[in-house]
């Protein structure tokens, strides 16, 4: 067991301080990093020691191994968190620290680089038992008959995903075979360009699915549970934008049955840390599409549900002192949602950098805010433009969507624009309301007039 006793804070924003919080209730120093464009970040004013690690573009800070080794080196950090985006899913950023005598806080490098690779992780996910969608054994070959035979099995209409791919980038859906050579030749470039890796699969099509994934917790050493699931099908171009759990119309049994198999998909893994399977849900079935090997923006309606810190255990497990809960002690209580709050045009969605003139914050019994931003706060343009969530938990779904929809009313952010306007257009519609809507739901919603 090696004590942890400061911690180097690898992000910005709302999730540095959701760290920075916990370290200090865990009686944990911590160190905030952050470019030239952030001295006035709340995490880095409350921080022990702060270091200036480049200026605003993130290659040159906050994706810079080595500025970020070298500041855990020069305030002596005994581990660094790495969030979630940035460097949080690289695995040669999880060996440099390793290899430089930190504790990294987040799952082994090799199962990140497994994990990473779309079609490696499926392979895995397969032998575990867990359902897959399904689609081609592995990446794409490079002969076309081969290829129009894999579409042929699979049956049209065919999605082509880069194997590296994240974010969405690089998908691309087939209807016909006189397309299929075309599509795959264009999803290679674009997988070449955004993730220097060529590599591309096949996955059926579904038409409508929800988006439900699976929270796990793992010591490495084959213990594992699972903190059910969360549904995040509101989605705009693959972003999510509510979240929310328990998953409308999961029932405890297959809660139970999906849960399990995650549980054992991390002991064969060997997994350590927070984790989460991300699933597509249509007519009844899961369908496994992706691991994320760190913590999400989602995090906090598990939080609500399940009155776990998924970050104190996070710290607990790297720390050696191994995952103490097990699956009974998981209790799922009442409903909870989460709003993501963008600095951005709730018509147009344009990025609304800027200062903040006004703040305040909703409050009241189930109601918790995430977020970074005060009165007189600048939001720098150089980032993504979430700058909060807005959580609530209430006994039911209908008890949270009605806490929410007046933690929303009571919420002030002046100066910029925000997409609050649309969270409460979210909140007031019938189909989110009646829980049925699939991840092409919100796009539509936006289409139609207000
Ligand atoms: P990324 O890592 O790029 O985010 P994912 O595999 O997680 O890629 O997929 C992102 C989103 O794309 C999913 O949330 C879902 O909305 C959609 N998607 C992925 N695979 C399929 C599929 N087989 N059928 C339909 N939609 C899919």
């Amino acid at each position: 067991m090696r004590k942890i006793k400061k911690i180097l804070i690898a992000n910005r924003g709302e999730i540095a301080l959701r760290i920075l919080r916990c370290c200090r209730e865990l009686g944990i120093r911590t160190v905030a990093v952050h470019s030239s464009a952030d001295r006035d970040l709340k995490h880095v004013l409350l921080a022990d020691e702060a270091v200036c690690i480049g200026p605003a573009a993130a290659p040159k800070s906050y994706l810079s191994m080595s500025a970020l080794i070298s500041a855990a080196e020069v305030t002596q950090a005994d581990a660094i968190h790495p969030g979630y985006g940035f460097l949080s899913e690289n695995a040669d950023f999880a060996e440099g620290v390793e290899q430089s005598g930190f504790i990294f806080i987040g799952p082994r490098p090799e199962t990140i680089r497994l994990m990473g690779s779309k079609t490696n992780a499926k392979a895995e996910m397969i032998a575990a038992g867990v359902p897959c969608v399904p689609g081609s054994e592995g990446v794409l070959p490079d002969d076309e008959g081969k290829c129009h035979d894999i579409a042929n099995a699979v049956g049209y209409p065919v999605l082509i995903k880069a194997a590296s791919g994240g974010g969405g980038r690089g998908m691309h859906v087939v209807r016909s075979p006189d397309t299929l050579i075309e599509k795959i030749q264009m999803a290679r470039i674009e997988a070449q360009n955004a993730f220097n890796d060529a590599a591309v699969f096949m996955e059926k099509y579904l038409e409508t699915p929800r988006h439900v994934e699976f929270q796990v917790l793992a010591d490495g050493e084959g213990h594992a549970v699972h903190l059910g699931e969360r549904d995040c099908s509101m989605q705009r171009r693959n972003q999510k934008v509510v979240e929310e759990s328990p998953a409308p119309g999961i029932t405890p049994e297959q809660r139970a049955e999906i849960g399990a198999l995650c549980v054992a998909a991390c002991k064969r893994i060997g997994y350590r840390g927070a984790g989460t399977f991300e699933f597509l849900y249509e007519n009844g079935h899961f369908y496994f599409i992706e691991m994320n090997t760190r913590i999400q923006v989602e995090h906090p309606v598990t939080e609500m549900v399940t009155g776990v810190d998924l970050i104190r255990q996070q710290i607990q497990i790297a720390a050696g002192q191994g995952l103490t809960l097990q699956q009974d002690d998981i209790l799922f209580r009442g409903h909870a949602i989460e709003c993501r709050i963008n600095a951005e045009d709730p018509e147009k969605f344009i990025p609304s950098p800027g200062k903040i003139e006004k703040y305040h914050a909703p409050g009241g019994p189930g109601v918790r805010v995430d977020s970074h931003v005060y009165s007189g706060y600048s939001v720098p343009p150089h980032y993504d433009s979430m700058i909060g969530k807005l959580i609530v938990h209430g006994r039911d779904r209908p008890a949270a969507l009605a806490r929410m929809k007046q933690a929303l009313s009571e919420m002030v952010i002046e100066g910029i624009k925000c997409n609050i306007p649309l969270q409460q257009r979210i909140m007031q519609d019938k189909v989110f309301a009646s829980g049925t809507h699939n991840i092409h739901y919100l796009e539509k919603m936006l289409n139609r007039s207000v």
